[in-house]
């Protein structure tokens, strides 16, 4: 550890990856050393959970879908109080702390406490999930664009996407979050254009020993992921890129993209 890389008092926002303690940064790995205390969410694997310390407090603020056990606005005054008591706070989140993680929330209570706060990035659900299935999420020619949506909307209000825009035939959607909402976005691509048969994939508990990993089309997506318990994390790949998983298409996709140009590797 750099000697000013962790001062007292300060925060870092640790990405801990999709669960295998093996996906985590090295740095990730020093800071959660170095931490006197660990704040984590119920996302974060338990391989990931052993690396703290006995020393090292640890805190669950235990946020998943539907039941969060601490709101927001706690966790930011907890992280906020144990730095200004000269603590060295590690905030731990599943995944990529800028991805779907309410990093922006927690940045802003930091500065606005006077807090030095600092991001260590992660290995998100997506690069895991088409990591374990052996598959890509672009696709040179065929699937140019890679948006991340979460597919998570507030209580009672329906799922406002841009649904034409997201359904573009050469468009990657990772969707968080997205068990509960799976057969409308299944509905709405179909509605707004995209093709019935378009690949799609479902990774639950990526890169954790319960990895499961179900393959299909567009128009069976509510059906692909009825077996998939909401207290399981779950992320839906959509688009030509993940055909290269089955084999199904690949061999198509590379016809279309070839001649290859070395030069452009996208
Ligand atoms: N910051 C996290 C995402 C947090 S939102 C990241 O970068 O991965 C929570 C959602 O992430 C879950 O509902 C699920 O859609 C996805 N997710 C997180 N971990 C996952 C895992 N191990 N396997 C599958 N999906 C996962």
């Amino acid at each position: 550890m750099r000697h000013d890389e962790f001062p007292a008092g300060s925060v870092w926002l640790v990405g801990a990856g999709p669960g295998d303690p093996d996906l985590l940064t090295r740095k990730a790995l020093r800071l959660i050393a170095a931490a006197d205390i660990v704040f984590h969410d119920a996302l974060v694997g338990p391989g990931v959970l052993d690396l703290i310390g006995p020393e090292t407090e640890r805190v669950s603020v235990g946020k998943r879908s539907g039941r969060h056990s601490k709101d927001q606005g706690t966790i930011d005054a907890l992280i906020v109080a144990a730095a200004l008591a000269g603590r060295r706070v590690v905030r731990l989140k599943g995944g990529d702390p800028a991805i779907f993680g309410r990093t922006a929330e927690e940045l802003a209570a930091c500065r606005a406490a006077g807090v030095p706060v600092h991001i260590c990035p992660g290995i998100t659900a997506a690069s895991a999930a088409v990591a374990s299935a052996g598959a890509s999420l672009t696709l040179r020619g065929l699937a140019r664009q890679l948006t991340f949506v979460t597919a998570h909307a507030s209580a009672g209000k329906p799922l406002d996407l841009d649904w034409r825009t997201l359904s573009a035939p050469d468009a990657t959607l990772a969707v968080y979050m997205g068990r509960a909402a799976a057969a409308t976005v299944a509905r709405q691509l179909i509605a707004a254009g995209r093709a019935p048969d378009t690949p799609v994939l479902v990774v639950v508990n990526a890169a954790l020993p319960s990895e499961r990993i179900i393959r299909g089309q567009l128009f069976a997506l509510s059906f692909l992921v009825e077996a998939v318990s909401d207290d399981d994390p779950a992320v839906l790949i959509i688009g030509e890129a993940v055909a290269a998983a089955d084999g199904r298409s690949a061999k198509a996709a590379l016809a279309v993209t070839a001649p290859s140009n070395a030069s452009n590797p996208a």
